[in-house]
């Protein structure tokens, strides 16, 4: 029995950074840290972190005046800053923020589109907290999110419907890589536009319908190495949050390929018939697993073996 571990399985480095902060935070202020939001989608690492006394707020709300606040690494709408700087939590004073720097360049990115005219449409999901963030800086709850490269029919029909002459696509950090391009395949083969992909940067905005790849590096290291793996293995184990969309994504790949795949939480979660009489066992995470996880899956696996 082979067991083969995705290289870039785990933490990315946005996260662990968030983590980071969160942990620094806590100690500097011995314990009394407010989070706004789950700060990465995994209950072990929350569980962990509200033993070190962090408290977990998902509303404004919940947080008391002036209380020493570190934001997740998701990204936040500028109303999110607002509402804390009404009670007195201020970046510089008492708010560390965790938003990771892929994050706030989609941001830009969506800013700098829609201040050179373009209508701009969002692949991702739609209560994903990022996903919410990136809209704020597009049209606000008016943001036009697409889920699927199977919507993409309503893409076409919302450009047509609004007669939009300028329309750029973005996506993101966390969506499929492939997904992303079937999306794009879809609409142009659904509609007469044409739309071209240009970089990042920016810097040919000479097109009328244009996407710009916005999917974060680590996302696409993550996804080509689980796919690497499940190309070889009799069996997928993918670990991740129950509501991490990376996770899932990963999961959704290795199913594609048709390999037998399994999404676990923890290790206890893995069963005996899974792992038994395979030769090689494929194991990947998502953004938000940490490696203890990892690595409790992978004795578990050993101990099924070793007990065959
Ligand atoms: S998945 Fe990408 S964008 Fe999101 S926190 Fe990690 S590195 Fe940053």
């Amino acid at each position: 029995m082979e067991i083969l571990i995705a290289k870039h399985a785990g933490f990315c480095f946005g996260v662990k950074h968030a983590i980071e902060i969160a942990e620094e935070t806590a100690s500097e202020n011995n314990g009394k840290v407010y989070v706004y939001g789950q700060l990465v989608h995994n209950e072990k690492v929350i569980e962990d972190l509200e033993k070190k006394g962090i408290e977990f707020a998902d509303k404004i709300d919940d947080i008391p005046q002036n209380s020493v606040t570190v934001l997740r690494a998701h990204g936040e709408p500028k109303t999110t800053y607002q509402k804390l700087q009404e009670k007195s939590i201020v970046k510089g004073k008492n708010l560390n923020d965790a938003t990771c720097p892929l994050v706030t360049l989609v941001h830009k990115v969506a800013v700098k589109l829609k201040n050179n005219g373009y209508e701009v449409i969002l692949f991702g999901k739609k209560n994903h907290p990022e996903a919410v963030g990136t809209s704020y800086y597009i049209k606000g709850e008016d943001t036009f999110i697409v889920e699927s490269p199977k919507d993409a029919a309503s893409v076409v029909e919302y450009i047509k419907k609004n007669n939009f002459k300028k329309v750029a696509v973005i996506s993101q950090t966390t969506m499929s890589v492939p997904g992303y391009k079937e999306l794009i395949d879809n609409i142009n083969s659904l509609s007469e536009k044409n739309f071209e992909k240009i970089h990042l940067s920016l810097n040919r905005l000479s097109k009328n319908f244009v996407f710009v790849d916005t999917i974060c590096n680590p996302t696409k290291q993550r996804q080509a190495d689980t796919e690497d793996i499940a190309k070889k293995a009799d069996v997928m184990i993918v670990i991740g949050g129950k509501n991490s969309s990376n996770s899932k994504e990963l999961a959704a790949k290795c199913k594609t390929l048709n390999v037998e795949t399994h999404f676990i939480q923890l290790a206890d979660q893995l069963k005996k018939e899974w792992v038994l009489n395979k030769e090689h066992i494929g194991i990947t995470a998502g953004a938000s697993t940490p490696d203890i996880t990892i690595d409790e899956v992978v004795d578990r696996i050993r101990q099924v073996r070793d007990n065959r």
